[in-house]
């Protein structure tokens, strides 16, 4: 086979999810279309890398510093939603339901990775919270053993602060994740939140 096209097969097959057959068969797919479309494929994979960043607050990833949620004037700046990561609030957002702000983590707690508070945006929530006159903080970690204990963690450090803490309700089921969870269970866990 051509060179071209296995080197396409290859790094095709280096994406999450995609065995050698799928990768081939999206090999043959970019081949058959035509140059036009190609090249938009190509030029969005290189925009992702040049113009996404994190937003410094509250480190989504975003076009625009800060991000489109941080700097919306609407939304209730005395709640944070703190979640894992960007597709986590993706996936809050589709409710529809929470109109406050966020905290992406970049992860959660998992001493057997490595990955320790340092490795996660936590000093960075706790300095946000000295600040802006939070209220409430809202622990979405996922219902894994990794986002309880990192829940855990976080509600040692905020409560003191005075803040009152909350953790998403039981309805995901335990091991889920809040990004496969349907919209209605995802609205119903937000609302149905209990204190620590
Ligand atoms: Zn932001």
């Amino acid at each position: 086979m051509a060179d071209s096209i296995d080197r396409l097969i290859e790094e095709f097959s280096k994406l999450p999810g995609i065995g050698k057959k799928t990768a081939q068969r999206m090999a043959f797919y970019v081949l058959r279309i035509k140059k036009d479309e190609a090249k938009i494929l190509a030029q969005a994979i290189i925009d992702v890398k040049e113009k996404i960043r994190y937003c410094s607050v509250c480190f989504n990833i975003t076009e625009k510093d800060p991000c489109r949620i941080c700097s919306d004037k609407k939304r209730e700046r005395s709640l944070i939603c703190v979640v894992e990561e960007s597709k986590d609030m993706v996936a809050i957002e589709k409710t529809g339901q929470y109109k406050g702000l966020y905290h992406v983590l970049g992860g959660v707690l998992s001493p057997l990775d490595n990955i320790g508070p340092e490795d996660l945006k936590i000093k960075e929530l706790l300095n946000r919270l000295k600040q802006d006159g939070v209220k409430e903080v809202i622990l979405a970690t996922n219902p894994s053993a990794e986002g309880e204990a990192t829940a855990i963690y976080l509600s040692k450090l905020i409560k003191p602060l005075g803040i009152k803490v909350t953790r998403i309700a039981r309805g995901i089921p335990s091991g889920g994740a809040l990004e496969y969870a349907d919209v209605n269970t995802l609205a119903n866990a937000i609302e149905g939140r209990m204190e620590f």
